[in-house]
């Protein structure tokens, strides 16, 4: 019984653990209380051959059709404790929440991920960023579970970031929480900046609709979403996944799309960049089978 290492959920709707909100079911989701039920829930995950990942937010996934194993929450791994400049904070905290809370206290470095909706643990993995900043910028270290399940510490050096990737990625370390170092800042200037980005967030991209962001990386010196748009794609539908008639590098699910209509949608855009420029878009967010 997988319930002794945290409280478990069956049959869960997918689009109640991601912001896609797509079609579909999730077997079993379990949220472990602290990193010895985490430790031992996973060496019981593998022993018996249950297939198992750990999400954020689930605001970078599309998840292809159901999915038949157990999905890993860290909700409960969300304590903060600030130091002067100095922040200490668990993989499942939110990363907006975390960005309004030091900027209400004069710490600035956050102010980038004001609009981005994901966890510490996320961010990290995709060192998450905006305007010119990201992740990489503000973290100094992190705690981490290794492929043996041993605690490690990963220094910033270590954890290789570059543009939207980290160590994390092709290592299969586990994120349990991070040390951050902000600086001191006027409060008024920060909120400021974040009020700024936010109303240009909202006239610029689709946020009324359920999506994961922005699809592909930027090709070198250019913009993804110029590209679809000039391509004419915008409006593009399949099932109910299209692209976003405000920002061309969004798509949004109109109400019940699955996975595998974003999926067909990425590949659509992807083609047609590919014969008219010869460019190839690569995507942003991960597909889960
Ligand atoms: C409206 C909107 C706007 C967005 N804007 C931006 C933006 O400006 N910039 C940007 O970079 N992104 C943006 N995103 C995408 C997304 O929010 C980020 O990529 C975010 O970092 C994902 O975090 P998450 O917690 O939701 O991770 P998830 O989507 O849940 O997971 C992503 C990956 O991280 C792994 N992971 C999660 N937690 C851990 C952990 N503790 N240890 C190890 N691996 C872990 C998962 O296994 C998965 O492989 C946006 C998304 C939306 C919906």
């Amino acid at each position: 019984m997988i319930s002794k290492f945290g409280k478990t959920l069956k049959n869960q709707n997918i689009k109640d653990y991601t912001t896609y909100k797509l079609s579909g079911k999730i077997k079993t989701v379990i949220y472990p209380e602290n990193k010895e039920d985490l430790i031992n829930l996973i060496k019981y995950l593998r022993k018996n051959k249950i297939k198992h990942m750990i999400i954020g937010n689930g605001s970078n996934l599309i998840f292809k059709g159901n999915y038949d194993g157990v999905i890993i929450k860290l909700n409960k791994f969300d304590k903060l404790i600030i130091n002067d400049t100095l922040v200490t904070v668990g993989a499942g905290y939110n990363l907006i929440k975390l960005a309004i809370k030091t900027a209400n206290i004069g710490l600035s470095g956050l102010e980038f991920a004001s609009g981005i909706p994901g966890t510490i643990g996320g961010g990290i993995y995709m060192n998450a960023g905006a305007y010119n900043s990201s992740m990489s910028d503000v973290v100094l270290e992190i705690e981490a579970l290794d492929d043996n399940l041993n605690l490690i510490t990963l220094t910033n050096k270590e954890l290789n970031f570059s543009y939207r990737d980290s160590i994390l990625k092709t290592k299969n370390y586990i994120c349990l929480n991070a040390k951050l170092k902000l600086k001191k800042q006027n409060k008024e200037e920060i909120l400021n900046l974040i009020k700024t980005r936010k109303q240009k967030r909202l006239i610029s991209q689709p946020l009324e609709f359920p999506s994961a962001g922005s699809v592909f990386r930027n090709p070198k010196g250019l913009y993804a979403g110029k590209i679809i748009e000039d391509l004419g794609l915008k409006g593009t539908k399949i099932g109910d996944a299209c692209v976003s008639e405000k920002h061309a590098n969004f798509i949004i699910n109109n109400g019940n799309a699955s996975g595998e209509d974003v999926e067909k949608l990425i590949n659509l855009i992807k083609e047609k960049v590919k014969e008219k420029y010869n460019i190839e878009l690569i995507s942003e967010q991960e597909i889960i089978e």
